[in-house]
Parts: C-alpha cells; sequence; structure tokens
C-alpha cells in the first residue's frame, strides 16, 4: 500500500473552514496517511489536530505557513517538522499576527472608501479567534452579494489595485527560513508556480533560499499544472533541493483541489520526507 502524503492544508485557525480535527478526519478518508498542518503564520491547531491524528490512524507533521516579503512580492514559506513550543517561533509568529490585524483594519478603511461599510467588522465576525485573511474578507464580500464567489471577489476587490488590497511589509525571507530551522524543521517555497517571478527572479530566489537553510520546494501541489511538475522537479534538481507535495485545501468552495487526489512526485524529484525516520514505523504499523 503506498502512503498518501500531503504537506499543505489549511484548518479554521487560519483560512480554512474544519476546525483541526476535522481536517484530520477529512484527509482520512481522502486516504491521506500523512498530514501536514500549515495554517498561515500560527501554530496552534497543531495539538487539537496531533490528539485526532491518534484517533484516525494518520502520521501528522507539525507545519506553518509564514508569510514573507522578498523584494517587494509576498511569498509564502512552509515549515515541515518545526517545534511548535519553540519560543523564537511563537515569538514571531505572534508578532505576525498583530501586524495582520492592523492590515485588516487598514482593508476595511480602503474598502469603506470604495463604498463598502463595515468589511473589517464582518471579516473578523467570520473569522472569529483566528487570524483575518483577504479569505475571511472574501467570503464576507460573496456573503454580502458583493460578487458570486470567492474566485471573483478576489479579482474585483482584494489583489493589487484594488480597493480592497493593502501593501503590508511581512517577513523577511532570511529570518522566516532561520525560524523554521532553528526550531528543528525544513523550510520548504510553497506555491513557487504562482509568484510569476519571471526565470531571473526564480533562479535568484531558489539560490538565496538555499543560502539561507532552505530544503525543499513545493513540486505538486492544489494550484500547479502538470507541466510546473515538471518545471519545479527540474528546477529542485538543479538546485539541489528536495521536493514536497500538498494540496494547499482549504475547505470547499474555497480550495484549488481536494485532499488526497494530486499525483505522486516526479520519479526525479527527492521527497522532503526522506529522511524521517517516523515514517518506517507509520508504514510498518499499516501494514501490520
Ligand atoms: P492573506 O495571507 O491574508 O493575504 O490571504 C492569502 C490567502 O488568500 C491565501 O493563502 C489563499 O488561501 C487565498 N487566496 C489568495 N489568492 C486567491 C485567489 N485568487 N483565489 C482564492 N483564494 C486566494
Ligand atoms: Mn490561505
Ligand atoms: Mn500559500
Ligand atoms: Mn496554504
Amino acid at each position: 500500500m503506498t502512503l498518501i502524503f500531503d504537506l499543505h492544508a489549511h484548518s479554521n485557525i487560519s483560512d480554512g473552514l474544519l476546525s483541526p480535527a476535522e481536517l484530520v478526519a477529512h484527509a482520512a478518508m481522502h486516504g491521506v496517511g500523512v498530514l501536514a498542518l500549515t495554517d498561515h503564520d500560527d501554530v496552534s491547531g497543531l495539538q487539537a489536530a496531533r490528539v485526532a491524528a491518534v484517533k484516525h490512524n494518520i502520521q501528522l507533521v507539525d507545519g506553518v505557513e509564514i508569510s514573507v516579503t522578498w523584494k517587494k512580492r509576498t511569498l509564502h514559506i512552509v515549515g515541515l517538522k518545526v517545534n511548535p513550543e519553540n519560543v523564537a517561533l511563537k515569538a514571531a509568529l505572534l508578532e505576525v499576527r498583530l501586524a495582520r490585524d492592523l492590515r485588516a483594519q487598514q482593508m476595511g478603511e480602503s474598502l469603506a472608501k470604495a463604498g463598502i461599510a463595515h468589511a473589517y467588522e464582518g471579516a473578523k465576525a467570520i473569522a472569529k479567534q483566528s487570524i483575518i485573511t483577504r479569505v475571511h474578507f472574501a467570503r464576507f464580500l460573496v456573503e454580502n452579494g458583493y460578487a458570486k464567489d470567492t474566485k471573483t471577489v478576489f479579482k474585483k476587490y482584494l489583489v493589487k489595485g484594488k480597493p480592497g488590497f493593502v501593501d503590508h511589509q511581512w517577513m523577511d525571507l532570511a529570518q522566516a527560513v532561520t525560524l523554521i530551522t532553528d526550531s528543528g524543521g525544513s523550510a520548504v517555497i510553497a506555491h513557487p508556480g504562482r509568484y510569476e517571478l519571471g526565470s531571473v527572479n526564480m533562479l535568484e530566489l531558489l539560490s538565496a533560499f538555499r543560502s539561507y537553510g532552505g530544503v525543499a520546494i513545493e513540486v505538486v501541489t492544489g494550484s500547479h499544472t502538470p507541466p510546473q511538475y515538471q518545471q519545479f522537479a527540474k528546477l529542485a534538481h538543479q538546485f539541489s533541493l528536495k521536493s514536497s507535495l500538498g494540496s494547499d485545501y482549504h475547505g470547499k468552495g474555497i480550495s484549488f483541489m481536494e485532499m488526497g487526489r494530486l499525483p505522486a512526485l516526479p520519479s526525479n524529484c527527492v521527497p522532503v520526507w526522506q529522511d524521517w525516520p517516523e515514517l518506517a514505523l507509520h508504514e510498518a504499523n499499516a501494514l501490520s
């Protein structure tokens, strides 16, 4: 039996729809054997996910997805096997979340100027205790009839040049990679195909990322096309980086991809989990 990996997924601790325990159950139902919970800028869902993972016989990988600013662009760095109790990591993520809230207030003010009142309060009510992301604004705007679905609402309101977009200075790339690495984790560039960097900047990014201690890039992810799997497999090989695989599942209606549906990594990739000893044990249990 092949073990199905999904090393990128969100719960309602960030912008996903399911609670951490529900997400784990969902993953199990879709045949996933190794799941990383990678909420944006927050590791507080991992404990509940771990309890559920034992119940569903899933191997849980402690993860996080950190927003960074690199050359004036927003990139996402996934941390796998981070230590959620690491003091430096927890402190840095708390700072990011506080800045996120100010950004959300600015987004609300900007939308108010465009004639949409109370968007911050609306997004906050949807987010409940979690961080406020553009997904929460998207849900507020769709629920109030400003657009028909998530895809449309992003295009119309939430991307650069639109009223709900606020330029934000996220964490430094080097700092994110260092925080992840120092907490015992592996840093992975999330969905590199989504950044529209151009080849020169992409090469510069991969080189910088590696020099800071980054170890892998997502080759197979919900937002990549099959030609992009090949493109990034080649780049991973060129930069001696390992490869990761994850759906980036957020929940029905706001995801690129359902869980357990992605193809395996291309055969020339070195999987990021290649030297994870606990997986051998998990596989042995699954067979017994
Ligand atoms: P934020 O970190 O607040 O800027 O929110 C970014 C999140 O919005 C991403 O993690 C995705 O979940 C979601 N997102 C970004 N762009 C789109 C899009 N075009 N369509 C749907 N969801 C998107
Ligand atoms: Mn997201
Ligand atoms: Mn992302
Ligand atoms: Mn994600």
